[in-house]
């Protein structure tokens, strides 16, 4: 069984747009829809992937959480999400756990906040209480401008803040700041997702050297679909030198321990 833990797909109408916004940036690998999604899983034997999804506005939180729990259904499991500028986040994140959702996706350049603004800590002792894990966006974005409002280093900061919060740091905790990771949060209690941790943008050896030594046990499969093929991520990762038993933690065993499935 193999699971893709991150991954991305729109509502029909919304589909179409989100797609060209980022053409000529980034490159999509399917239509953007559920549909979409569910073809390149089958093409690639994915057989279940996590879509994370982002608030894009406070006045949008009810209806994207909404629109999160009807589409949280297999093969695809959907995480909700809080704006940090919505007026009762922690009224959304009850809202997120009655309906069975099993985390949060936040992006800091897109939602423009940082992770040590005070004013958000009553959301991550909340997410700690009620079990939601927290993903997160770190680093470069090609859709955004440095100097990006996270990193390595503040995330690493932001874990020993909140030491219980389950964390999964996106794009291997730092987007294309590769060093930064192995220097700050390789061998953290942080998983990392493999999301665009590509052999465009990185070589096998360091990739290989940031699983061992932060530890399979806390890496997750991704491969940021629509923005990335399915089926060449995980073709890259299968050609790195890693143990059947590595392998086997990567591509299901972490993340069905975080979804409890
Ligand atoms: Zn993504």
């Amino acid at each position: 069984m193999i699971i893709d833990f991150h991954t991305h797909f729109y509502p029909e109408k919304v589909a179409p747009k989100a797609i060209e916004v980022c053409a000529g940036k980034i490159d999509a690998y399917s239509d953007g829809t559920r549909a979409g999604l569910e073809k390149s899983m089958c093409v690639a034997g994915i057989d279940l992937s996590v879509a994370l999804t982002v608030v894009n506005a406070p006045e949008n939180s009810a209806s994207i959480n909404a629109w999160a729990i009807r589409e949280n259904r297999m093969p695809i499991i959907s995480t909700g999400g809080i704006h940090p500028d919505e007026p009762d986040p922690l009224a959304t994140l009850e809202a997120i756990n009655a309906a069975g959702l099993p985390g949060i996706k936040l992006h800091p350049e897109y939602q423009r906040f940082k992770f040590d603004e005070e004013r958000l800590f009553p959301v991550w002792e909340r997410c700690e209480e009620l079990g939601l894990f927290v993903v997160t966006h770190v680093g470069y974005d090609a859709m955004y401008e440095p100097p990006y409002l996270s990193d390595p280093e503040k995330l690493a900061e932001f874990h020993r803040r909140f030491p219980g919060l389950q964390l999964v740091l996106a794009h291997l905790g730092g987007m294309a700041m590769w060093d930064e990771v192995e220097k700050y949060l390789v061998g953290l209690p942080v998983y990392l997702d493999l999301a665009m941790a590509t052999k465009e943008y990185i070589t096998p050896g360091q990739l290989t050297r940031i699983i061992k030594n932060h530890g399979a046990n806390r890496i997750l499969f991704g491969s940021d679909s629509p923005w990335y093929d399915q089926t060449r991520q995980l073709k890259f990762i299968r050609s790195l030198p890693l143990t059947n038993e590595e392998q086997e933690l990567i591509f299901y065993q972490n993340a069905a321990e975080l979804l409890k499935i």
